[in-house]
Order: C-alpha cells, then structure tokens, then sequence
C-alpha cells in the first residue's frame, strides 16, 4: 500500500507566475494545506493583492523570470520573510497562438525567454539552495504541449518540450542528492492564456483548481510526471506505441490538430497584449502604455 502523502503543513513554497490561473490557484491549494506560500509575479501590485487575499502570512512579490537578478532577490526575499525556500514553482508562462510562419521574431524569442529561460534560471538558483540542504521539491509547470507538438503553437510546443527535457535530465543528474522533482503536464486549463480557444471533442478543459490539486498530491506523494487530468498520461503512453503516421490519423479524427489553429481572434487580443508586454526588453509592464504597433502586427 502506498504511505500515506506527507503534510505540507509550515512548507515554504515560492511560486512564479502566481497571480492569477494556475499559479493563483495553486498558491490557494497550498495554502489551504497550511504551507506558507510566496507568489512572485511580474504583476507587482496583482501578487500583492492575491497574497494579502490569501491571508496565512501569503507574501506577494515583483518578479521577472526573464531577469536573473529579479529572481535571485525574489528567492532571498521569500527566504528572508518566510524561511529557506523548500519548494518552487516554476510556473510562469506565456502562449502566442499564430501559424509558424506568420510569428514574428520577437513572440519567439519572449516565449523562449520566459518559458524555456526563465524555468532554466529558476531551478539553477533553486537547486543551488537545495543541494547543500540535503533536501527540497522543484515543480516545473509545462503542459501537455511538451510531449505533442500542436499545431498554432508551435515555438510554444518547443519551449514546453524543452521544460519537460530539463527537468528530465536533472532528475537524473540529482539522483540521490534529496532534491525531488516534478513535471507538470495540463491539457486545456480555463485560464486567459487560451481565451478564443474552442473545446474539442478529444480535449476535456480542466479548471486551474484540478492543476493546483495534482501539484498538492505530486508535492504530498513526490510523483514525478503530473499529467492533468491523469488521463493524459495514459493517452501518451498509449500514443506512443504506434506508429506516428496513425497516431497523426487519430488527432485528426479527434480534431486536436485544429484547436489551436481555429480560435477567435477577437477573444485573445487582451491576452495577447498583456503576454507582449512581457516582452523582456520593454522593461516593467506598468511602464508600458499601449505598444500600438506590435499589437497590429501580432494581434488580428
Ligand atoms: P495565466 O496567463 O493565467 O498566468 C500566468 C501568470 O504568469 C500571469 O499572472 C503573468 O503575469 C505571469 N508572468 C508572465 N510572464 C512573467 C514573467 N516574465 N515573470 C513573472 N511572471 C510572469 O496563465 P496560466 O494558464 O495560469 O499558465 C500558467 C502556466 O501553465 C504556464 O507556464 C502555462 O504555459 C502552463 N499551462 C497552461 C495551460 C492552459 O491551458 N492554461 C495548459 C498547460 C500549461
């Protein structure tokens, strides 16, 4: 019989990207659970009132993955009000929808930057505190997206393979050394990073709770692949013992080869700009007004 998952309880937990979807709902989660939580945020002022709404001593802070000086002190902050960091959440992430061809650069490059990028330098400054301690859990957020490459989201798909190699790889390279790992693989979750996404009859959306509750269980049980819903997991395992030419056949006949392709523009022009703003080279979002330009050539 499998022991019973160890409480969580007192847990210093750090979470990027937690002021809203999955990160604000996993920084509730845990919450609940009685650890004392941190949601970094490149949303300053979001992150503090998340945290204040959170109660339990939550602390919110500015974050920006993309700058490791920004996540280094965001870490000794959490450090110096909570306790050493036991867990991070490498959970921030951005989703530009638009064919392969038509992406302009800049969308690749901040994609890169801030999923591949900013997970990269997370779990080095994380694993560098953890090691010496003997101890630690390090949850990186990727998605379903990084074990099928999905058409519409294609340098998405890239970074998120990505984010699923590295924290493979340093599973491996950490063996023995007391640090745990976890990978975090969602389907369709209801948050604004896919507004003007349509369901589809292979696809069930999930609710940014149900991500929250696996990486309370993964943190509780120490499970490595998080597949949301559990499902996934198994539709992977199955997918990838046949052949791809009728592994292919079968997305399409389930449709999910067009989900990411026949979405609704007018839906994501919010999303799409606020996840340009974020854009490393343009500095904090708060100083950034409308971005017109950029906006008529990546939004339709
Ligand atoms: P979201 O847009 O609701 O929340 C993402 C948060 O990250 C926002 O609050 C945003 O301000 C923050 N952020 C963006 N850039 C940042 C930066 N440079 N530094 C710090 N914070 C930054 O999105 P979500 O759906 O909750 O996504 C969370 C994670 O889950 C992402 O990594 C995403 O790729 C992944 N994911 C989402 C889905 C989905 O369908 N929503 C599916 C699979 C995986």
């Amino acid at each position: 019989m499998a022991p019973p998952p160890r409480s969580l309880h007192g847990t210093v937990v750090a979470i990027t990207g937690g002021a809203r979807g999955i990160g604000r709902a996993t920084a509730a989660a845990l919450a609940r659970q009685g650890a004392r939580v941190a949601i970094g945020d490149l949303d300053g002022p979001l992150a503090e009132r998340e945290a204040a709404a959170l109660g339990g001593g939550a602390v919110g802070l500015p974050l920006d993955v993309t700058d490791r000086g920004s996540f280094e002190h965001f870490l000794d902050e959490v450090e110096g009000t909570l306790g050493p960091l036991d867990v991070l959440v490498n959970n921030a992430g951005i989703m530009h929808m638009e064919r392969f061809a038509e992406e302009d650069d800049a969308a690749a490059i901040r994609q890169v930057d801030v999923n591949l990028h900013g997970v990269i330098t997370g779990s080095k400054l994380a694993v560098r505190r953890f090691v010496p301690r003997g101890r630690g859990h390090l949850v990186n957020v990727a998605s379903s997206a990084g074990k099928f490459g999905i058409a519409g989201i294609v340098t998405y798909s890239a970074t998120k393979h990505g984010v699923v190699g590295l924290t493979e790889a340093l599973r491996t390279e950490l063996r023995g050394t007391g640090v745990e790992l976890s990978v975090v693989m969602p389907g369709i979750v209801d948050t604004e990073l896919v507004d003007g996404v349509s369901d589809t009859r292979g696809l069930k959306r999930v609710q940014p709770e149900e991500v929250a509750a696996a990486i309370v269980e993964a943190l509780g049980t120490g499970r490595f692949d998080v597949y949301v819903p559990k499902s996934l997991g198994s539709l992977w395992k199955g997918m990838a013992l046949l052949p791809r030419r009728v592994n292919e056949g079968i997305g399409r006949a389930l449709k999910s080869d067009r989900v990411m392709l026949d979405f609704d523009r007018s839906r994501r022009e919010g999303y799409e700009l606020r996840a340009q703003r974020s854009d490393p080279s343009l500095g904090a979002p708060d100083a950034q007004p409308a971005l017109p330009e950029k906006a008529e050539t990546r939004s339709a």
